[in-house]
């Protein structure tokens, strides 16, 4: 309640969380702000975040970054969705794409009457009313103003995160953001306890009154200056290393990300414009480093371009986000794996709460308090989507995915499916991130299906759900039929685009 009012802001680290959170501060804190960052090269990035979600646009836009310069400087594609290739058994397919699937009729969501229409044989898989699904399976994709029939159709990016994260640099920079080159030695607390300044190599010191720890994995100045704890879900989500390889494009890259199960894990594949991202993330009680590097070379579209990348983690998120004087974004915060790219969308919604929570005056418990139940609840229900995917399998005889099919579920993710089983009821609480129609494309997909559909559902005659359900999937099929293919998408913006300016 008595400290001063922070008028500099140093940010620890240069990764994609640091520089995001640089470039966020610079545009939106006007002149009483100073904004410091401290970055090593020679400890480097993770820099394997290469796939987003359709808020990103949000967050570019906020910026004032031009999409047509934007995505020819970070190599960057259009990512409609994740194709989910042998989650619930080998052969096994379904997309979940951004953005609604078919559309409700009154207050009764679209989903019930697919499930009616599906006990009755009429139905045709879920995502062929989706025109996300439609267009990014067939490899098509166009910016248009949605006009009724046509529905909306989200998109997000894949692109290269040490180009974003070069991006964001050059356009923080120009907005006044001071970079300091050099290992962080040590952290200097003050006789409060707050963080008072780093101590870099060089005998240098940058101090602050607020710090934003943007280090990674290491948390050097949550966890290991001040000591605060890191929750582990290993239990629920075991994997823990990955393995990443760019390799050689073959053809237009697909609009979507791919995540293909394998045998102790998953298998990533990012497409972006001039090379593939590829990654094995598995679980290492189920798997040696050597059988997980030789199973994903083996399962490459091309060319390897390098030696996979090892990298160890450790699923979860720390106790407190916000401590003292210094808030932890990006890795350094916790982390969830990469199977619904939400670890850029969590840096992103941390920025805009420090945004909103920013102190005016002395840094208050009340903010603080709020800032961090809100982060929980954030990971927490992430957490629960991402543990539905491995739950819900059939993989019977594979160690890895037979525990998952019977582990001890969370409490709110237990009563979810419950309901979810009961009813075909969604019920999205404290504005958790996946909505409805993330949901049910998981839920279908995975094959984890209702007992019983909502009664106004059973209204139409079998003619009309029939012909309602028809006009749905003739708008979708149309509409992804006129649209270009992906690639002469992305060569008109690249023959179109100047150079960078940011
Ligand atoms: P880092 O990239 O680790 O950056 C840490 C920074 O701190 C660096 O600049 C480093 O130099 C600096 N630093 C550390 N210690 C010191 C020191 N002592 N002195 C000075 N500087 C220091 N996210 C997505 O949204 N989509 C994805 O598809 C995706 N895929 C992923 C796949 C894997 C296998 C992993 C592990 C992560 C993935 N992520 C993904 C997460 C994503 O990579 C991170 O959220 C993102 O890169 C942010 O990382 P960061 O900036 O927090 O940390």
């Amino acid at each position: 309640m008595s400290e001063q009012p922070p008028r500099t802001i140093v940010i620890a680290g240069g990764g994609t969380a640091g520089w995001m959170t640089a470039a966020a501060l610079s545009r939106f804190l006007g002149k009483g702000w100073r904004i410091e960052l401290v970055e090593s090269d020679a400890i480097g990035t993770v820099g394997v975040g290469e796939a987003t979600i359709p808020q990103i646009r949000l967050f570019n836009a906020g910026l004032g970054i031009d999409e047509a310069d934007f995505l020819p400087a970070t190599q960057g594609t259009i990512k409609l969705g994740i194709a989910f290739q042998d989650w619930v058994r080998p052969g096994h397919r379904y997309l979940h794409g951004f953005g609604q699937v078919g559309r409700a009729l009154g207050l009764t969501p679209f989903h019930h009457f697919w499930l009616r229409a599906r006990s009755a044989g009429q139905a045709r898989p879920f995502g062929d009313y989706s025109l996300n699904n439609m267009a990014a399976e067939s490899g098509r994709f166009a910016r248009f103003e949605a006009q009724p029939p046509v529905p909306d159709m989200p998109y997000a990016y894949h692109f290269d995160a040490a180009l974003y994260a070069a991006y964001l640099r050059t356009y923080a920079e120009a907005r006044g953001v001071q970079r300091h080159e050099g290992r962080i030695l040590s952290v200097e607390r003050a006789s409060d306890g707050n963080i008072a300044a780093l101590r870099l190599d060089g005998d240098r010191r940058v101090a602050g009154a607020l710090f934003i720890d943007c280090t990674g994995f290491g948390g050097l100045l949550i966890g290991e200056a001040l000591g605060v704890s890191y929750i582990d879900w290993g239990h629920w989500l075991p994997c823990d290393r990955a393995l990443a390889v760019p390799s050689a494009i073959s053809g237009d890259p697909a609009p979507y990300t791919q995540a293909t199960t394998r045998a102790a894990g998953w298998q990533w594949r990012i497409p972006l414009q001039h090379r593939t991202g590829n990654g094995l993330v598995y679980s290492s009680a189920h798997l040696s480093d050597d059988a997980a590097a030789a199973m994903l070379l083996k399962h490459l579209d091309g060319e390897a371009l390098s030696d996979p990348r090892p990298l160890r983690f450790t699923t979860g998120k720390r106790a407190s986000f916000w401590h003292r004087n210094c808030v932890a974004v990006g890795l350094a915060s916790g982390f969830l794996e990469p199977l619904e790219s939400t670890s850029i969308h969590l840096i992103q919604t941390a920025i805009a709460r420090i945004l909103s929570f920013l102190p005016q005056g002395a840094i208050d418990e009340a903010d603080r308090a709020e800032y961090n139940r809100l982060t929980h609840v954030e990971y927490d229900r992430i957490r629960d989507f991402l543990i539905l995917h491995y739950h819900a399998n059939q993989r019977v005889g594979e160690p890895l995915w037979d525990a998952m099919r019977a582990m001890v579920l969370p409490e709110e993710l237990a009563r979810k499916l419950a309901l979810w089983r009961a009813s075909a009821r969604i019920s999205r609480r404290d504005e958790e991130l996946f909505a409805e129609p993330g949901w049910t494309q998981v839920l279908i997909g995975q094959e984890m299906l209702p007992q019983a559909w909502h009664p106004l559902a059973d209204e139409p005659s079998d003619a009309d759900l029939d012909q309602f359900l028809n006009t749905v999937a003739g708008v979708a099929a149309r509409a992804s039929a006129a649209m270009p293919a992906h690639g002469d998408f992305l060569r008109r913006l690249g023959a179109h685009s100047s150079k960078v300016s940011v």
